[in-house]
């Protein structure tokens, strides 16, 4: 257990709502893994309020901040410096310092992409994924897959012009339908079909009959950990991965920027399944 001191670093998670954030005990439990003296603590912020707390980081010495639900875009515009994924989503989940500069990063995308690479072995080098929906979550993984070697990004969302907007994100990304899922290596689910307590908690995001062996099938959502997704496509013969991986990998690259050091990723796994 760390003693909190005069010197003991701040992280915390802003938000609104935020007391619901699983993003404490992760951050806490690695924190106490690795001996490091900070502390990380949910913070709720009222909409609107997103740059002012980006002025208080400043003011009080805060060393990490997690941007949550609604301040992405206001804290993107407020940070020093952005890092390219906040260019192209103009929505920033995470701020670090660079010296005396606040540098806004989005690491959902680099997040999940480490998931595959840890719990599949599945890189996106050369490869083509379906990303079903074009929301917050999905424009990250989109506008990261591109970044980071995949040779065709698909986009397929309900409201078309969703689609269309998470196309513009980078020449690579274009709109497709779930007839194209065939062609896919990966197909990920990036909708709120299949969350529990969600619009749709029972359904599939897509007709199941898309699903095949070949496939590496992706459900970002994390709760319930086997989605209604996974257990078809499982069925059907392909391999899976829930979206735990991604919530602790986008944890982990946050943690990184804040201590320098390599985050423990199997604690921090381990804290997020006992919260
Ligand atoms: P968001 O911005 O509200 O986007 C929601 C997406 O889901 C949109 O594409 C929307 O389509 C689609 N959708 C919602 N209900 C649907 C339905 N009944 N049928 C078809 N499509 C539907 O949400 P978000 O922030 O991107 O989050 C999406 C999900 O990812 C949530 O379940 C969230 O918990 C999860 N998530 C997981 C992680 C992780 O670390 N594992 C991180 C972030 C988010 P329209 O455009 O047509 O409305």
């Amino acid at each position: 257990m760390i003693d909190i001191s005069g010197i003991t670093r701040i992280a915390a998670v802003i938000g609104d709502p935020v007391r619901h954030s699983r993003s404490p005990q992760i951050h806490n439990a690695a924190f106490r893994h690795l001996g490091l003296d900070w502390v990380y603590l949910a913070l709720p912020v009222s909409a609107g309020r997103g740059a002012a707390a980006v002025a208080a980081m400043r003011t009080l010495g805060i060393d990490g901040l997690s941007v949550t639900m609604p301040h992405k875009a206001d804290v993107a515009a407020a940070v020093d410096r952005r890092t390219p994924a906040v260019e192209a989503l103009g929505a920033c989940n995470c701020v670090y310092r660079d010296g005396d500069v606040l540098v806004g990063d989005n690491t959902d995308g680099l997040g999940f992409i480490r998931s595959l690479e840890a719990e599949a072995g599945f890189s996106l080098d050369g490869a083509t994924i379906a990303v079903v929906g074009a929301g917050g979550a999905a424009r990250s993984i989109i506008d990261a897959a591109a970044r980071n070697g995949a040779a065709r990004v698909l986009v397929i969302n309900r409201t078309p012009a969703g689609a269309e907007r998470a196309a513009a994100i980078h020449p690579s990304v274009s709109v497709a339908e779930v007839t194209d899922l065939a062609a896919a290596d990966i197909i990920v689910n990036a909708t709120s079909v299949g969350m529990a307590g969600g619009p749709a908690p029972d359904q599939l995001p897509f007709p199941a009959e898309f699903i095949q062996p070949h496939h590496l099938v992706a459900d970002i959502v994390y709760q319930p950990e086997r989605t209604p997704l996974l257990v078809e496509a499982e069925a059907r013969g392909a391999a899976t991965i829930g979206g735990l991986g991604m919530l602790v990998h986008q944890a982990a690259v946050a943690f990184e920027h804040w201590t320098g050091q390599p985050a423990p990723i199997e604690v921090m796994l381990d804290a997020v399944r006992r919260s």
